[in-house]
């Protein structure tokens, strides 16, 4: 490790990523398909991808084309798969850069083909071009909608048969994988598998059907087909809390940031914007130099002691007190004093008594996927490989 930074700082474990990547792939036993979407969830898409295709990652996927061409042109290898096209998709682009890229519709197939034919110039495209069709199965989001399966199905084996693209791919996305319970996961299960039947009936043979994301790749055995996508497991976040078994998933993610100010708060003295908080006794108060600028939730505030965020200093947890502004909240200290530039851990693994993401997550009502992913601004971030779980690094690097 470092020294302590005199700056806030996420530090990002790209060790743990690489091991928890090998834990998904072993625990769900189909190839796996890395998602570092949203610059690697808020860890870094390069980054991520590297360390995550270490741990033994097949695939490499994200939302946008522009993510998958920049994956592309920081030299990642292999097969990479993108989903959110926009009016303004540069198709060629991405088929030169062989990219998987996804259709939800005959228009886009259209275009998509229009783009493949001039891949070699001869006007007929040279099945280079690697298509995957999304299928909605009950999440109502991007994916065809099951009445124009049929049509869809059909223009993609024309365009197979003209010679314009390989069908690589047949996926779908879960509403409610994180409730294991919950009767859509079974029934979109069951629309999923309709849509394969009718897509090996049109003549298609998909190289890999998916459906699950994390949760269910780690939940649901009868999801996970051909190959699982997996995101929020891979930078160790539990995908469904309270009902995921202990994998051993390792969060990668550490944010820190030094007090910029220790001062004495007297009984009523009121704490930021609207006296959200006021000190019943007297107190002592720590000065935090970020954020909702840097994307500190500001539900982060709370006038409630009990539902407050916390932050780890000098081996203590120490409760937000007042509004999260802008550039700088404030933590009650209860009394202690220390020194300026001593170390805030706001959330990390856990191993020293920090809070995790998972705990913010908590306090301020949201997922722990909003929490690292919006977690930035004018933060530093720097990467470090804390070696595998238990072991050390391939590099010989120890923890
Ligand atoms: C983001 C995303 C994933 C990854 O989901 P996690 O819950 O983070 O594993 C998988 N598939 C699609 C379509 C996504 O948008």
């Amino acid at each position: 490790m470092n020294p302590t930074p005199g700056h806030p700082e996420i530090r990002v474990d790209v060790g743990a990523i690489r091991a928890n990547a090998r834990l998904l792939r072993a625990h769900a036993g189909v190839p796996l398909i890395a998602v570092v979407k949203a610059d690697g969830y808020g860890h870094g898409m390069v980054e991520s991808a590297h360390a995550a295709l270490a741990g033994g990652a097949d695939w490499l996927a994200v939302a946008t084309p522009e993510e998958a061409l920049a994956l592309r042109e920081a030299g990642l290898p292999g097969r990479i798969l993108c989903w959110l096209t926009t009016p303004d998709t540069d198709y060629k682009a991405c088929l030169r850069a062989s990219l998987d890229v996804t259709a939800y519709s005959v228009a886009e197939l259209d275009e998509i083909a229009e783009a493949a034919a001039t891949l070699t110039g001869a006007g007929a495209g040279d099945g280079r071009a690697r298509v995957q069709l999304k299928v909605d199965t009950g999440l109502s989001r991007g994916g065809a909608p099951r009445s124009e399966w049929a049509e869809l199905f059909e223009r993609a084996r024309r365009g197979e048969r003209e010679g314009s693209w390989r069908i690589t791919g047949v996926w779908s996305h879960l509403a409610c994988s994180d409730d294991p319970e919950h009767p859509a996961n079974d029934a979109q299960e069951a629309s999923f598998r309709e849509a394969i039947t009718a897509a090996r009936a049109a003549g298609l043979t998909p190289e890999i059907c998916h459906l699950a994301n994390s949760a269910a790749a780690i939940l649901r055995p009868s999801a996970r087909f051909d190959a699982v996508r997996c995101g929020i497991a891979l930078y160790g976040l539990d995908p469904a809390p309270g009902n995921t078994p202990d994998l051993g998933l390792r969060p990668a993610m550490t944010v820190r940031a030094p007090l910029v100010m220790v001062k004495d708060a007297a009984p009523g003295a009121g704490v930021s914007y609207g006296h959200l908080w006021r000190a019943r006794r007297e107190t002592t108060l720590g000065l935090v130099p970020l954020g909702y600028g840097d994307g500190i939730p500001r539900h982060a505030s709370s006038a409630d002691p009990a539902t407050a965020a916390e932050v780890l200093v000098a081996g203590r947890r120490r409760p937000i007190r007042g509004r999260v502004c802008m550039d700088q909240f404030v933590v009650d200290l209860d009394g202690d004093r220390p020194p300026v530039g001593a170390d805030a851990v706001l959330f990390g693994p856990g191993d020293d008594g920090e809070p995790t993401a998972q705990d913010w997550a908590e306090a301020c009502g949201t997922i722990n996927y909003e929490i690292v992913t919006r977690i930035g601004g004018r933060m530093s971030r720097t990467h470090h490989d804390g070696g595998d779980v238990g072991g050390p690094g391939p590099d010989g690097s120890t923890p």
